[in-house]
């Protein structure tokens, strides 16, 4: 989960009242140009629409005004479909993970890590299985590196957002997800999958880096130069593909390349803007 810094516009205080609709679409336009256009919680780009969330999930106000600007982020509808399910609005505010408040990524010691698991993938329809494969998709998954506290806010961030999809279709145990036919065929949730073909796009980029490098003999003139502009369109990839953190992820273990890992994803580009780069915090070994 991208670590994130809102800034309000330079014109606008929070003790603004504009009032009313007007004042609400002015905070939405905020988010926007201070965050990038991206879910804060599972990081997909947001398409066409953005929705914002209250910290305090169970009131969901029609409008929200630039004094609750220090409780708002911005968030997709499948992040956002908990406010169906009642018992996941139990978790308080305070149980969970905040991008724009805790440490909510690193290299060294996430409380949340990015992990390409093996699963039996099930599609099922009233309990008759219709087909099965094994897939490789990204999981979201809560670790223990930066200390209890921050390890049961990640779980619960997990849950609450079901960042893998419904919690009840994945069986750990067994390696099996058990997913109901409806929600395979219209893809309702997508966020995993995305974020699974991002991990093979960042995959994709690494391996590219690195046939430019091993062919690299020194007669190409202006290597240097080349090499530099390959990153750019590296970054800008992933700026379009979202996904930071897998981005982050599969480029540090392909990779181990703090420079380059700063230049791409991490640098003063408007590529990810909203990003808090604090380098301390995302790159410091522990
Ligand atoms: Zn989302």
């Amino acid at each position: 989960m991208r670590p994130i810094i809102k800034t309000l516009p330079a014109n606008i205080s929070t003790d603004d009242t504009i009032g009313g609709q007007k004042e609400s679409n002015a905070v939405h336009h905020a988010l926007i140009e201070s965050l990038g256009n991206y879910c804060s919680y599972c990081e997909m780009p947001l398409s066409g629409y953005h929705v914002e969330h209250l910290k305090f999930h169970a009131a969901w106000p029609e409008q929200v005004t630039f004094r609750q600007w220090d409780e708002l982020l911005l968030i997709c509808n499948d992040c956002r479909t908990h406010i169906r399910i009642p018992e996941l609005n139990d978790l308080s505010a305070a149980a969970m993970l905040w991008p724009d408040k805790d440490p909510s990524f690193s290299l060294f010691n996430s409380p949340l890590k990015y992990e390409l698991r093996k699963v039996n993938y099930i599609v099922e329809n009233e309990g008759e299985i219709i087909s099965q494969e094994m897939k490789e998709l990204v999981f979201v998954v809560a670790a223990k590196d930066a200390g209890e506290v921050l390890y049961e806010k990640a779980f619960n961030t997990i849950t609450h957002f079901q960042l893998n999809m419904q919690l009840e279709f994945y069986q750990e145990a067994k390696g099996e997800l058990r997913v109901p036919l409806s929600v395979h065929q219209q893809r309702l949730d997508n966020r995993m999958f995305k974020r699974t073909e991002t991990w093979f796009d960042a995959l994709d980029s690494i391996n590219r880096l690195k046939e430019a490098d091993q062919a690299n003999d020194g007669s190409i003139p202006n290597f240097a130069a080349l090499r530099k502009l390959l990153v750019n369109q590296i970054a800008l990839t992933a700026w379009w593909a979202g996904n930071w953190s897998v981005w982050m992820t599969v480029f540090y273990q392909q990779t181990n390349d703090l420079e380059l890992l700063r230049t791409a994803f991490a640098g003063n580009t408007h590529e990810f803007y909203g990003l808090n780069n604090d380098h301390d915090a995302l790159f410091r070994a522990q």
